[in-house]
């Protein structure tokens, strides 16, 4: 064998040790499965293909919890998991799916709303695949997905996404981002099927309230804040101004712009009766001039290049060296939702709903996330559910 053939090969070699070792990762990763336990107050497990037939048995498909109260009240549905590497909302929904006790109306979760978001991954950005939150009884392992479904489940991208039914044209990414895709269509492409599927259950299931939970960037003033059309906007104000007054922690309000086609604060509230929120808590993470995206800065926020950028006044959020921990952003979605919740019970108390046993900012901040999270090994083998 030449010289050049033996380098070749060598190099050949290389190349295909590196491929079989990511590979393995990306699949093992594609194919964890995440636990979920049904506190007390699930009365019901339906999948997102009831409502959108076309999801059966695609990767798409995903859990929708209910938690219905003995009295008849309104309908709330808390979306998590729309982007998933943004994980304050799974571990918001999972406090609300383990811990709260619905006495009037219907609590509706789905913890994993894009299920093939929640596989996919962004090597060039350096993405770890996985994060653990400390608990009571050990830890708990999440995997961290990516905003975009993955083009494994929905292949090929086109030039431009045509928003369906507006026709504003969407950058070509977006027809895997199911914050783009609302309201939706049965036969099209699969992340228009998911939207779809959850604009079913808001139809079919006369769902008051929808809260799309978020995290955004320090350095985007969309941040820390709920977004809200003109019909929900006075609820989403009165909730602004008592969790400041009475929780201390901003969460500024912004309207929905009416332009801007395929987001969830749109289209939800021009598809249906419902009353669309969106909520963001600040997430360092997703900034672009950090340090490296590992799952320190994931979970607690904290980044010397965000730290000399907020003294130069570029971030829409205050920012020390304490970062911005993820109890904080979890506590900030448990009480945004609950006052939410709360002001509409006001505003129409013949539909009012009622919660209990989920914690508030306060609580969240002291006790940690984990301490809501329920020992699988402890629990009826009937309450465990994978996504
Ligand atoms: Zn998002």
């Amino acid at each position: 064998m030449s010289r050049s053939w033996k380098i070749k090969s060598i190099f050949l070699l290389v190349v295909i040790a590196i491929m079989t070792v990511a590979g393995l990762q990306f699949y093992k990763h594609r194919h964890y499965m995440m636990t979920f336990v049904a506190g007390p107050g699930v009365t019901k497990v339906a999948k997102l293909s009831d409502y959108c037939e076309s999801l059966k048995g695609t990767i798409a498909d995903t859990n929708v919890f209910f938690l219905e109260g003995k009295e008849e009240g309104a309908k709330v549905l808390f979306i998590a998991n729309t982007h998933s590497n943004e994980p304050s909302a799974i571990l918001s929904a999972l406090i609300f799916l383990e811990n709260a006790i619905v006495d009037k109306g219907t609590l509706i979760i789905i913890p994993q709303f894009n299920n093939s978001g929640g596989r996919n991954t962004r090597p060039g950005d350096g993405y770890p695949l996985y994060f653990e939150i400390p608990t009571d009884w050990g830890s708990k392992k999440f995997r961290i997905g990516n905003r975009e479904a993955s083009p494994l489940d929905q292949w090929p991208d086109p030039d431009v996404y045509i928003h369906y039914p507006d026709k504003q044209l969407l950058s070509f990414l977006d027809v895997r981002n199911t914050n783009r895709t609302w309201p939706g269509r049965p036969n099209g492409p699969l992340m228009e099927q998911v939207t779809y599927g959850a604009m079913q259950i808001m139809r079919e299931e006369k769902v008051d309230i929808a809260l799309d939970v978020h995290g955004a960037e320090t350095m985007f003033p969309v941040t820390n804040c709920i977004v809200a059309p003109e019909k929900a906007i006075r609820i989403a104000t009165m909730t602004s101004l008592t969790v400041k007054a009475r929780e201390g922690f901003e969460n500024h309000v912004e309207p929905s712009p009416s332009g801007f086609r395929g987001l969830s604060h749109r289209e939800i509230g021009d598809y249906s009766d419902t009353l669309p929120f969106l909520l963001e808590a600040p997430l360092p993470f997703l900034d672009q001039p950090t340090g490296p995206k590992t799952v320190a800065l994931l979970l607690d926020g904290k980044d010397p290049f965000l730290l000399s950028l907020s003294k130069k006044k570029k971030l829409f959020v205050p920012y020390d060296e304490t970062g911005w921990p993820m109890k904080k952003r979890v506590g900030q979605h448990c009480s945004v939702t609950l006052e939410i919740i709360h002001q509409f019970s006001r505003k129409f108390p013949d539909r009012a709903i009622k919660i209990r046993n989920v914690p508030r900012y306060a609580e969240v901040v002291k006790n940690g996330v984990g301490h809501y999270f329920h020992n699988p090994k402890k629990v009826d083998k009937a309450d465990i559910y994978y996504n």
